[in-house]
């Protein structure tokens, strides 16, 4: 939106040595007013302040016009000018009520504009006339309408491709990216958080023994049954090929340990069926709390350590504690390659 104020502000630049060459010195003057509340609404805008913004120039745009139709005498140029201002109107961030309402005021004053003496080279009659006023308003709810339109289509796509960038396409749940800026986000607020590091046990059989689509369906069920199980607030992302990570905002171990168990016999109760057969799997689970480390990736390493410890030993279960003194970099080799390259990609 600051590039059409700047594209208005140079347009009005452009013609303001005409206005004065061509001995126009009033509407010279107030075309450098004009450029002046064009200055000022960019300020505002810039602040947010884009109603405001948006009324400064306008007045300004709409002053220069009203009075420049009465020197040069043309009713009709400035019927073009306010369906500039329409397409401005319409761009603007304001909400669409707003919009509405004063491309109704905008459509009255062209029909106002219409309508003055002297303005019009042609003396209409009055059926003519009305059919004009008719043509006028129609014009203006068409571009209202067309551009709304547009926008509604614009916010659609703008909103699938927010929603593709963030998310797994496989499992639909969120991806390596979009989890890890979630914890990097409540790592900065100082939110106290829980983390639950997820692995499928043995997910490679599941590939060899049913084959790659059954795998991918698994790992689409296993994401069913992570989010299932968490709260509203609660995040799951998927952070390798068999890898999730749980965020759990505002909780503790012992909570976080509930749910974890949930998780467990939740899918030992509601295993994956691909094809009409059962493809059971397990979890193992390492969770880190945020008060347990100084850097957010020592506590993501710290999960990732506990995981570990819950596949040696044996799978199929959750680690909560210890292995807080572990070195990182003695234990660098060990991260699993999901966390790993998350960790380098996400700058962590
Ligand atoms: P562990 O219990 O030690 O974790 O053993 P694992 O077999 O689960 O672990 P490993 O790292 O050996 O194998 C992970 C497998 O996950 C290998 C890979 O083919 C599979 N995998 C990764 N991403 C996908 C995917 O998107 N779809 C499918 N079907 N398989 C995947
Ligand atoms: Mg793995
Ligand atoms: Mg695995």
């Amino acid at each position: 939106m600051a590039e059409i104020y700047l594209l208005a502000l140079c347009l009005q630049a452009l013609v303001a040595p005409w206005l004065y060459l061509l001995g126009y010195e009033v509407l010279g003057h107030l075309n450098l007013v004009c450029l002046l509340a064009y200055t000022l609404a960019l300020r505002l805008h810039r602040r947010l302040w884009v109603a405001l913004a948006l009324g400064v120039k306008l007045s300004a745009f709409l002053s220069l016009l009203i009075y420049g139709a009465s020197v040069v005498g043309s009713g009709s140029s400035i019927v073009y000018c306010l369906l500039f201002a329409e397409v401005e109107l319409m761009l603007s961030d304001l909400r669409r009520r707003t919009k509405l309402l004063l491309t109704a005021g905008l459509a009255l004053l062209a029909l106002g504009v219409e309508d003055l003496p002297g303005l019009n080279s042609l003396p209409l009659g009055p059926r003519d006339h009305l059919l004009a006023n008719i043509v006028l308003v129609a014009v203006f709810a068409m571009l209202c309408m067309v551009i709304l339109r547009m926008l509604t289509i614009t916010d659609r796509h703008e909103y699938r491709y927010r929603r593709d960038a963030m998310h797994d396409s496989l499992t639909l749940v969120l991806n390596r990216r979009a989890i890890f800026e979630k914890a990097s986000a409540y790592w900065r607020q100082q939110t106290p958080f829980a983390m639950i590091l997820v692995d499928a046990d043995h997910f490679k059989e599941i590939n060899d023994n049913f084959g790659h689509t059954a795998g991918d369906a698994v790992l689409h069920h296993l994401a069913g049954v992570l989010s299932d199980a968490l709260r509203g607030e609660d995040d799951v992302g998927r952070v390798g090929g068999e890898e999730f990570l749980l965020l759990l905002p505002e909780t503790g171990i012992a909570e976080a340990v509930t749910v974890a168990e949930r998780i467990r016999v939740r899918l030992a109760r509601r295993p994956c069926q691909f094809s009409g057969q059962l493809m059971p799997v397990t979890l193992s689970m390492g969770i880190a709390c945020a008060d347990e480390g100084g850097h957010l990736q020592s506590i993501i390493e710290l999960a990732d350590r506990r995981l570990y410890a819950a596949k040696s030993a044996g799978r199929n279960q959750v680690v909560s504690e210890g292995h807080v003194e572990s070195a990182s970099s003695r234990n660098a080799g060990r991260l699993s390659r999901g966390v790993q390259d998350a960790l380098e990609s996400e700058g962590l």
